[in-house]
């Protein structure tokens, strides 16, 4: 028996994704449950990898079409091909996970002369049966014959021209002909061939174009971009449907929908729709289409049927649909379903209130979210205090501002953005081969078109910011150049536009960070009761602080010291004490330092108190703060060559006032403070040069230096105990603890807990109270990972420092890697992820695991967690959790999506 690639859409299964395509699947899905879908069939995916592995159609495909075919013919009472009742198709590309645009679909399939005349006696509609058939000629022309489009277009154009008419609607019958004629022609130019008249032909030709476009350029962009790997879809499947018309008359209309409203989540009806025409026309944004609220007054009785589908999409999906339908001459049909893309406010919204609504669990709610996509959240908004009147405005099409330099083409677009420019990409319309400019642009503006149109739908799936159809604005893309009233924008020209209003400004207005909606505060705490990794925060200063703590942050799991070494009143103490020539002269530049610490310190307890706050005791080498050598040679060079001219300056000036004694002297710096200078220079190059290492990550730092220059570490462990000290007298409940870099040895660790000990007692006699503080090690050595029991018996808690055990399992240099070979790394799939950015769980995270047997076994007690970059990281994350940390410690802008990544690695984890 030959193999099955063919199914009917009664025949299919709806949980098939793989092998019938996501918009397959719900055909039949949606003919299973009663909704009213036009007959069709489905070609497999399987038949998609084997034409593009064998370069030909299997055996057998064909015949099962024609059987398919005949069976459509049976129940529909139409004949492919026939002249009395011709039936039409279309053929429309699926794979198992939506790729919007990416791929190819021809309508009106089944037209030639003959059935063209059945269609026009059939309908009495000249005039629609003229616009299908040019439709069809131009689509299958272009998508399966590879005709240019701007060829079909500058044909469109003249018939329109001559007839003196703006827009297509103003076309009679006889323009459509002359329109399919001058298409035809086209064709037979192009191609060299007349255009099929077989409609069998015609139907296989476009099959295999719709299998070929599955690696056409820019669906394997997208599948790139979106790492959409072959497990995930692998090929396209074809739908041959049967064709209903939205287009016959003032009772036909087309549209798209969404169960919920896709920007903002809230629980309505949203969508547009387009009286007499083809779903196309609101897609492509050639017609301006209307809100679907209007079709409530157009067509009350088809509302309140839309409605109905709306509801039952919904309660049968549980998920948002994106769907599309067609009203034939009064009667709706459902052409295809989809889960919704949503941007986050609107995903976080929806799935909330879909638990409060009782259709999905609160763990389904918690799942439905992509934690990395929050992000979004978090993006800017234009600050409200700008008070500029916008240039024009648009649809508000995807959330969040940006401002950019206009480009015309999405070409130049990805040339501009590559180098580093912020650019917005303004076009007409955008098409799916644009694809690669919305990946440059930091935001996207159209002229034409609604929150359906194209560039809307796919800036939202990509988070970024888009105003749609902002007609104000003629774009002229030849002439890369655009007007609004008399002012002209040209590429280069800044412009900032705001997609959560419509607005579009001319030049950079500033933008304020952004605040949660009380759906993403509920859905965090959700998040927050499931999870069991604790999500803490790096900050080192009060305002990071107060920015992770709003962000629901469980405290401060880094504090990086050496950040509040480089600020600028600080720095010079620093430099005092670095330079210091004896212990007694560091002693004394520390003792300056030790007050601005303990009140550094105290105001991270006063923002975080009760949660814990983690000092990591000076870790950087200590040439990182002072000049570099060639600096400080050229400063050095500077100064010896202004006293030589200073010299020679009051050499001539004293041979002047000889002369005149009334001329001035002037007042230059004094030779003595310019040789003080000098020396003060020098003496700091001879410490840098004494510093110098050839692999400073590897050198003199962490405990390291703590154990080279004890004063140091002393005055940061007092530092921090007094702090909380003084914090404890102000009723703080304070929770410090002391975290050691760099640790090899548990020697370092015991010579640094003496330290504290003896401090400790030191602290809480002086101020008379009793402090608690924790004392933990590093892991960031593979060492420390050997020794972990060793070291777990002097520490209450590990924190990994992935940054540089990345760096040194990789043996890759943190500081250069990443932009000298790792691109071409990943690229090329030598390596899956940038590993200082996602854990690399089978060599670092493998050392992890041991180091958190090993530490458990030696202390049961014993806290872990990371706060390396990757902690930040949603599938790290779940690493996290799978080997039993019990914290994550990330970037406070990354709080709130390791809250809702540390819920779902609970929930996803196996039992
Ligand atoms: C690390 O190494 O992962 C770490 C957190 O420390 P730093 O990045 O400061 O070296
Ligand atoms: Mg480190």
């Amino acid at each position: 028996m030959s193999k099955k690639y063919v199914y009917a859409f009664t025949e299919g299964d709806g949980r098939d994704k793989q092998r019938l395509g996501g918009k397959g699947a719900n055909l039949c899905e949606m003919t299973r449950i009663g909704l009213n879908v036009p007959p069709g069939f489905v070609i497999s995916t399987e038949a998609c990898l084997e034409y593009l592995a064998q370069k030909s159609l299997p055996a057998g495909l064909l015949e099962e079409v024609r059987h398919h075919i005949g069976k459509l013919e049976a129940r529909t009472g139409k004949r492919f091909g026939g002249e009395a009742n011709p039936l039409l198709v279309s053929v429309r590309s699926g794979s198992a996970l939506s790729m919007p645009g990416m791929m190819d679909t021809i309508l009106n399939l089944g037209l030639n002369r003959d059935t063209l005349r059945g269609l026009i006696r059939q309908t009495g509609n000249e005039r629609f049966a003229y616009d299908a058939y040019r439709r069809f000629i131009q689509l299958f022309g272009k998508v399966a014959l590879g005709v240019r489009e701007e060829r079909f277009d500058a044909e469109f154009e003249a018939v329109k021209r001559r007839a003196g008419v703006k827009h297509d609607v103003g076309l009679d019958a006889g323009h459509l002909k002359a329109i399919s004629d001058r298409f035809l022609k086209v064709v037979l130019e192009t191609t060299g061939k007349p255009f099929p008249e077989d409609v069998y032909e015609q139907l296989e030709i476009a099959i295999r174009a719709v299998f070929d476009s599955w690696m056409g350029k820019r669906a394997v962009d997208y599948r790139r971009e979106f790492h959409i790997t072959p497990d995930l879809a692998n090929g396209t499947a074809v739908n041959v449907v049967t064709m209903v018309f939205g287009n016959l008359g003032d009772d036909s209309a087309t549209g798209v929908g969404f169960t919920r409203n896709p920007a903002t989540g809230e629980n309505e009806l949203y969508g547009e729709y387009l009286v007499n025409a083809q779903g196309e026309d609101v897609v492509a944004g050639i017609r301006t289409p209307k809100p679907v609220a209007e079709l409530a007054h157009e067509m009350p009785d088809l509302y309140r049927q839309l409605v109905e589908l709306r509801n039952k999409l919904e309660s049968h999906y549980r998920e948002v649909q994106d769907f599309e339908y067609t009203i034939e001459k009064g009667v709706l049909y459902c052409l295809q379903t989809r889960n919704g893309k949503m941007n986050a406010q609107a995903r976080v919204r929806s799935s909330v209130d879909m638990h409060r609504e009782g259709l999905i669990t609160r763990e389904e709610a918690l799942l439905r979210v992509d934690p990395a996509h929050l992000e979004q959240l978090l993006h800017p908004r234009l600050d409200p205090s700008h008070g500029q009147k916008p240039l024009a405005t648009g649809l508000p099409a995807s959330p969040g501002a940006a401002s950019g330099r206009c480009v015309f083409d999405a070409d130049q677009a990805e040339l501009l953005g590559r180098d580093g420019e912020k650019v917005i990409l303004v076009r007409e319309e955008t098409k799916p081969e644009d694809i690669h400019g919305f990946f440059a642009a930091q935001g996207i503006l159209t002229s034409r078109g609604g929150k359906t149109s194209h560039a809307a739908v796919v800036a939202r799936g990509m988070g970024k910011p888009c105003v749609a159809g902002a007609e104000g604005i003629r774009v002229d893309s030849r002439a890369q150049l655009a007007r609004v009233g008399e002012l002209t924008l040209r590429e280069g020209d800044l412009i900032t536009i705001d997609g959560s209003s419509g607005a579009v400004f001319l030049g950079e207005i500033p933008t304020v960070a952004p605040v949660f909606s009380e759906e993403l505060k509920t859905l965090l705490a959700w998040a927050d009761q499931v999870a069991r990794l604790k999500v803490l925060a790096n900050a080192d200063t009060p305002d990071m602080a107060k920015l992770a703590m709003d962000y629901g942050a469980a405290g401060i799991g880094l504090c990086r010291t050496e950040r509040m070494f480089n600020a600028s009143e600080r720095l010079p103490v620093v430099v005092e004490m670095i330079l210091a020539p004896t212990r007694e002269a560091r002693q004394a530049a520390l003792d300056k330092l030790l007050p601005m610490q303990r009140q550094d310190f105290l105001e991270l307890f006063r923002l975080v108190a009760p949660h814990p706050v983690t000092v990591r005791l000076l870790d950087p080498p200590m040439h990182e703060f002072l000049p570099s050598e060639r600096q400080l040679l050229e400063e050095i060079e500077g100064l010896k060559a202004y006293r030589l001219a200073v010299k020679g300056r009051s050499a001539a000036l004293a041979a002047l006032h000889a002369l005149d004694p009334v001329h001035p002297t002037g007042n230059e710096l004094s030779e003595d403070l310019v040789n003080s200078v000098i020396a003060k220079k020098e003496q700091m190059l001879r410490k840098v040069r004494e510093l110098h290492e050839v692999n400073p990550m590897l050198g003199h730092r962490g405990v390291r230096l703590g154990i080279t220059y004890p004063e140091i570490y002393q005055m940061q462990i007092r530092a921090v105990l007094e702090a909380a000290a003084e914090g404890l007298k102000e009723g703080l409940p304070v929770h410090p603890e002391l975290m050691v870099p760099q640790v090899i040895t548990a020697q370092e660790l015991s010579w640094v807990k003496a330290n504290v000990d003896q401090i400790h007692r030191e602290v809480e006699e002086r101020y008379g109270v009793r402090l608690s503080v924790r004392f933990g090690s590093m892991v960031e050595t593979v060492r420390a990972c050997c020794r972990a029991s060793e070291l777990a018996a002097l520490a209450e808690f590990f924190s990994f420092g992935t940054n540089d055990l990345t760096q040194a399992v990789f043996s890759f240099s943190r500081e250069d890697a990443e932009n000298k070979f790792l691109p071409l790394y990943t690229d090329t799939g030598i390596l899956q992820d940038n590993p200082f950015e996602v854990l690399d769980v089978n060599g670092v995270g493998a050392l992890m695991q041991m180091t958190v047997e090993q530490g458990r076994a030696a202390n049961p007690g014993l806290e872990v967690g990371i706060c390396g970059e990757q902690g930040g990281h949603p599938s790290s994350i779940r690493f996290c959790h799978a080997i039993g940390l019990d914290y994550v410690s990330c970037s406070p802008l990354r709080v709130p999506i390791a809250r809702l990544a540390a819920a779902q690695a609970n929930l996803l984890a196996p039992r």
